[in-house]
């Protein structure tokens, strides 16, 4: 998390930033030895991989790592694994992390089938594209989608990852709209850009809406409110309401996988140094993060916090050789005397986080539960599941009191505990039925 003097505010009215009139090229930076790819593992947490150490690779090629689950990763390099090794990631979640050692040529696996599009083949072959698309939103049974909102902003202060996008690759957004709206079935699409770029996307198949710059009003509930109409009540989600976001970056990388015959495995990201400035950049998915900072001449101290994502809303990374994600849209680096750590200071009191929250949540309150781990009376009586996640209650804390953690945490916690108690309740149906 960011202390203020980082962005030099004086108030709390946050500006996104607007990318220059003058489209920045991304420099390229390429992975110099090795990739890495997070594998999820869902079900067994020990399974039998299908793949070893030692097995060649080509370059967009699916690695199903194991028989009896659906999850992949799909190959940005070509070369031979060199480890397979398990990986424990934010709030416990398991991955296998599969090092890819670069081969000095490249080859391509068999042209992606680019033919009769359809859910079914785009959940099985572009779930790992670069900005993660939701396809297992849009095929899921239960949510009835009515309509697809194509995020041409980021989410988070200083990054311009799916600004870039929308003005850069607009026939790849073009043809990417045309192949939702088919495979999906949905016919409203929304594309929302930062306010003062609405110019020019007429003919792209979707409806265009400018969005306020102010922080936070790119994420998904404040467009929901802002731009659709509509509030998502607490505890339930957009998809609730039949509405799925998708990054602008995941549209244009649908058409282009299907214009190209490719999967590509390249990704655009912010990086933004020491000093505030921001880089655009280009690279293969799972490039370690100490390739981006070398190439740029980044030192890393001790003490100096890397985050994935942005300042707001970013994880904390612990290693370099942490690699990019197909969903991470910036890297920050901040030296040890602007990152501002937790400390064990006790709430004063004094009301930041409440004025600052837009959810309006009474947070000081909120976070007296928060610590005490009590989360199902956090959510019954404090309002935790109306919290939209945008950060701003750590970044005005006095106290430093990582209160946006302590939330996401809270918020994992019950969910985990939901679904046990679904899985318990049905096995005993089952039972009973037996
Ligand atoms: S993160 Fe904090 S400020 Fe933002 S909505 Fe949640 S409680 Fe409010
Ligand atoms: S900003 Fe921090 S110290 Fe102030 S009331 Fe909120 S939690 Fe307490």
């Amino acid at each position: 998390m960011l202390k203020k003097s980082f962005l030099g505010l004086s108030n709390l009215r946050i500006e996104y930033e607007l990318l220059a009139v003058k489209v920045p090229v991304p420099e390229k930076v390429m992975a110099s030895k090795t990739v890495t790819l997070f594998h999820p593992i869902n079900g067994n947490p020990n399974p039998t991989p299908a793949y070893q150490t030692g097995d060649r690779v080509k370059t967009g090629q699916k690695l199903a790592l194991f028989a009896d689950e659906p999850a992949y990763v799909i190959a940005s390099v070509t070369g031979t694994i060199s480890s397979i090794s398990p990986y424990t990631g934010d709030f416990g979640k398991m991955y296998r992390a599969i090092t890819i050692a670069i081969d000095d040529s490249e080859e391509l696996d068999n042209p992606f089938d680019n033919q009769a599009a359809s859910l079914e083949k785009a959940i099985d072959h572009l779930s790992f594209l670069p900005g993660n698309p939701p396809f297992s939103t849009l095929a899921e049974p239960e949510t009835k989608i009515h309509t697809i909102v194509i995020a041409g902003v980021d989410t988070d202060l200083l990054i311009g990852t799916n600004q870039y996008i929308v003005s850069s690759a607009l026939d790849d957004i073009k043809k990417g709209i045309a192949i939702l709206k088919d495979i999906s079935g949905v016919d409203r699409i929304v594309l929302v850009t930062a306010g003062e770029s609405m110019q020019g996307y007429g003919h792209i198949g979707a409806e265009v809406k400018g969005l306020d710059t102010g922080y936070p009003s790119a994420l998904p509930q404040l467009i929901m409110k802002d731009v659709l109409g509509e509030v998502v009540p607490a505890g339930q989600n957009c998809e609730d309401l039949g509405v799925c976001f998708i990054s602008a970056e995941a549209v244009a990388s649908i058409g282009k996988a299907f214009v190209d015959g490719r999967i590509p495995v390249h990704k655009i990201l912010t990086l933004v140094t020491k000093d505030g400035t921001q880089q655009l950049i280009e690279t293969t998915i799972g490039t370690p993060i100490r390739d981006i900072f070398e190439k740029y001449n980044v030192t890393v101290n001790e003490e100096d916090r890397v985050i994935l994502g942005g300042p707001m809303r970013g994880s904390a990374v612990y290693s370099l050789d942490h690699p990019v994600l197909p969903d991470t849209d910036g890297i920050v680096i901040l030296d040890r005397t602007d990152a501002a750590y937790a400390s064990d200071y006790p709430c004063i009191n004094c009301g930041d986080c409440v004025r600052a929250c837009p959810a309006r949540i009474q947070v000081h309150m909120l976070v007296r539960f928060l610590e005490a781990g009590q989360f199902e009376e956090a959510a019954d009586n404090y309002d935790l599941l109306s919290c939209i996640e945008c950060g701003l209650c750590s970044f005005v804390c006095v106290s430093r009191i990582p209160i946006y953690q302590y939330i996401k945490l809270a918020k994992y916690e019950l969910d985990r505990a939901k679904a046990s108690q679904e899985t318990e309740a049905t096995e005993a149906m089952e039972a009973t039925d037996a």
